[in-house]
């Protein structure tokens, strides 16, 4: 057994070295990835469950690295989170995200789409982040009203004063902000009290079972009814299955995202599913 555990620790030593290895390369390559048109923004249609209308669309990066393929988020958002990158990325993705949803937005006759983006915790640290969101809507004339900012929970957890003055900045220009990942963090419900957002979004974890597990489907109920006495807006994301679609619409919830609704789009997929004429 001794001899056993002496080889499982020089197996997990050199695997660790590769993975250091591997993210010390991931980052280098990320660095320049953007330069070399290697990042590129999914959109990912969303539904108001109470008419089905298309709301608006959540900006999700994608990499599609030369030797890999197709590097999802979860691998590389991590590595460009710690490394800081991401103050470099983030407002790359945003400024990009906004020229995109400007030529959708401004549609007339029609209620305005909005663009959804994901923003780091990093990013809400950082400071700046409401002078970068008034210079990308500055640059591209997207409408402020168009425009959605998710954070996650554990973003706004620890450091809630400061929190609480960005958000309070970027609300004023007219953004919208959401609390990304409901229902992960512990404290959720007590952080509504005193970090100001517009909405929440359930996280997957929960709808997954809704159909299957009454203590999901009670705690998404909980959610939704908390929410709405707040005056705040419920998407639910991750709705895979007709039936939870339709259970989230009984509930009240008031927005939805997921595969059986759509997956993440090219833009110009995007534009055909909203009826715009896709640019050449
Ligand atoms: P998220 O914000 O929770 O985004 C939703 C993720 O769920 C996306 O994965 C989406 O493709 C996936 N998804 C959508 N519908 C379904 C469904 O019905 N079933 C299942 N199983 N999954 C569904 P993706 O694109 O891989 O993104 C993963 C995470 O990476 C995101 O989670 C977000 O936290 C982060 N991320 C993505 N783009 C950005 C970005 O531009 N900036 C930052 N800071 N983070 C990003
Ligand atoms: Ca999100
Ligand atoms: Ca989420
Ligand atoms: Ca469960």
């Amino acid at each position: 057994a001794k001899v056993a555990g002496k080889d499982c620790f020089r197996f997990y030593s050199r695997s660790m070295d590769q993975a250091v290895e591997r993210w010390v390369h991931l980052e280098q390559e990320l660095r320049v990835a953007w330069e070399r048109g290697q990042l590129s923004i999914a959109y990912q249609p969303v539904f108001r469950l109470g008419d089905g209308a298309l709301v608006g669309a959540e900006a999700l990066l994608r990499w599609n690295h030369p030797e890999l393929g197709l590097v999802a988020p979860s691998v590389f958002i991590d590595v460009a989170e710690q490394t800081g990158l991401i103050s470099v990325l983030g407002p790359q993705v945003l400024q990009a995200a906004c020229a995109d949803a400007a030529t959708w937005c401004s549609a007339e006759g029609t209620e305005p789409l909005f663009v959804s983006v994901n923003v780091s915790p990093r990013q809400l640290r950082g400071g700046d982040l409401p002078d970068v969101v008034s210079r990308c809507l500055a640059e591209t004339g997207l409408s402020p009203h168009c425009l959605h900012l998710e954070l996650t929970e554990t973003a706004v957890i620890g450091d809630e004063a400061n929190a609480s003055l960005m958000l309070d900045q970027l609300r004023a220009t007219g953004v919208k902000v959401w609390l990304d990942d409901f229902g992960t963090g512990f404290s959720g419900l007590s952080h509504l009290r005193r970090v100001p957002v517009d909405g929440v979004k359930i996280d997957r974890s929960f709808v997954a079972d809704i159909l299957h597990d009454p203590d999901d489907l009670a705690l998404t109920t909980a959610i939704i009814a908390m929410a709405h006495s707040l005056g705040i807006t419920v998407v639910a994301e991750g709705v895979e299955k007709e039936g939870q679609y339709a259970l989230l619409r009984e509930r009240g919830c008031d927005l939805a995202q997921g595969y059986w609704l759509g997956h993440p789009l090219a833009l110009p997929e995007l534009l055909a599913l909203i009826g715009q004429p896709t640019p050449p």
